[in-house]
């Protein structure tokens, strides 16, 4: 499995050290514009369906503050 930067695009195969992430994690509607940020990679948790893959923090910093705000994720 490839995965993909959400934010620059980058391509890995072996996303060692990437940061992983879930959108819109519990109920869909009602958690739709939520992030929670799992702060490491792990790769049982990659292939789920809502996970979005970063290749270093700060794609994930500017991604956050693009999609997110400052405030939506500081929990
Ligand atoms: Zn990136």
């Amino acid at each position: 499995m490839e995965y993909v930067c959400r934010y620059c695009g980058k391509r890995k195969v072996d996303p060692k050290g990437w940061q992983l992430g879930f959108e819109g994690t519990g109920a869909e509607k009602v958690m739709k514009y939520t992030i929670t940020l799992l702060g490491k990679w792990d790769e049982q948790r990659a292939s789920e369906a809502n996970a979005v893959h970063f290749c270093s923090a700060a794609c994930q910093d500017k991604y956050l503050s693009k999609n997110y705000g400052d405030e939506s994720w500081a929990a």
